[in-house]
């Protein structure tokens, strides 16, 4: 089939690849309609590895998707050829003790699309497995229903930040997770989101999507913004979603006593964390990796209304054109969030 298929570091083609595949009795087989562009992509692209995972041989790239049932497995009772779904792109082990325990995310075994050695979904057709395939509400386009990938971080960031009604929350970072998560945490609770960037793009256009106070940290000072807002008490919750090291070092500045520090973004370098300035307001830190038990959360909140991911698309590019999307990606505007790869029909 024909697919996107990065050949090395800075070498992408598209064209033919044998991917062998097998519909078991819980799998189906899904006709891949839209891909979302995802950081990790570019990333691997760019550096051909992250972290750990080094890509060794040609990897189909994508892991953002969305399709149309074509076939399912004898024993798949949720889901039916035409359905539209989305896929969780991380399949672990059933019987694992991490997935045992619920946190599959963590599973050591877990097979992740374009992750490698795994092939991801810039393709024509994958057979996943029936339970990791969501279908997508009536009101959900394919284009949204690939962002559920994105909005999952920030439903687990919201999940593990133990929200109560009416918290103030700062979100640290105005990129597309950053944004995602301001979203997921007005939907659980939170009353307001201050939410700050470099980027005043960025800023713009999430501040219109809700309660949202932009700060542009090149120009205002999101600590006194806070102090001034809470009457020096500080938020109930910082998302640090930037992964920049300044941030990092300062965020329980911004945190009441008492309060909650969920740690998104991955810092490139090792930051410097200030431990004496977390146990005086006895912070409660919390970390996520990917995400788990969030996608049906996820598309209930979207088909409900409460999350609109549209504004966040702001550039699609034809399967044909996979490769100029890339090189768009490397250099992405500051106005642009989201592009996204559309399969031919
Ligand atoms: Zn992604």
């Amino acid at each position: 089939m024909q697919a996107l298929v990065l050949e090395k570091v800075g070498k992408l083609s598209l064209r033919d690849i044998e991917i062998e595949e097998s519909l078991g009795p819980r799998d189906v087989k899904i006709k891949i309609h839209t891909v979302g562009i995802c950081g990790s992509d570019v990333h691997y692209f760019q550096n051909g590895r992250i972290g750990p995972f080094v890509v060794k041989a040609p990897m189909v790239l994508g892991h953002e998707a969305s399709g149309a049932i074509l076939e399912a497995g004898p024993e798949v009772k949720h889901l039916k050829a035409g359905d539209r779904v989305c896929m969780e792109p991380g399949i672990p082990d059933p019987n694992s003790k991490a997935t045992r325990l619920g946190m599959y995310n963590l599973d050591p075994a877990v097979r992740f699309w374009a992750t490698p050695p795994v092939h991801g979904c810039l393709r024509e057709t994958v057979i996943h497995p029936a339970d990791f395939t969501f279908k997508l509400p009536e009101n959900v386009s394919f284009g949204e229903g690939a962002m559920v990938e994105p909005l999952a971080i920030g439903m687990h960031a919201a999940t593990k930040a133990a929200i109560q009604p009416g918290d103030l929350a700062v979100v640290l970072g105005a990129g597309t997770i950053g944004a995602v998560t301001a979203l997921a945490a007005l939907a659980g609770g939170c009353s307001r989101i201050v939410i700050t960037d470099v980027k005043q793009a960025k800023l713009d256009l999430v501040s219109g999507l809700g309660p949202i106070l932009p700060v542009n940290v090149t120009r205002g000072n999101v600590a006194d913004v806070v102090r001034e807002m809470t009457d020096g008490w500080g938020a109930d919750i910082v998302f640090e979603c930037s992964g920049s090291e300044k941030a990092i070092t300062k965020v329980f500045e911004l945190l009441r006593p008492g309060g909650r520090v969920v740690l998104v973004g991955m810092p490139g370098e090792l930051p410097k964390f200030d431990v004496v300035a977390a146990q005086t307001k006895e912070a409660r830190i919390e970390t996520i990796f990917r995400y788990a038990h969030v996608y049906d959360r996820a598309l209930t909140l979207m088909g409900s209304g409460k999350i609109d991911l549209k504004p966040f698309i702001t550039d699609t590019f034809a399967f044909a054109d996979s490769i100029q999307a890339f090189d768009w990606a490397v250099n992405m505007p500051e106005t642009s969030v989201k592009g996204q790869i559309e399969m031919p029909e």
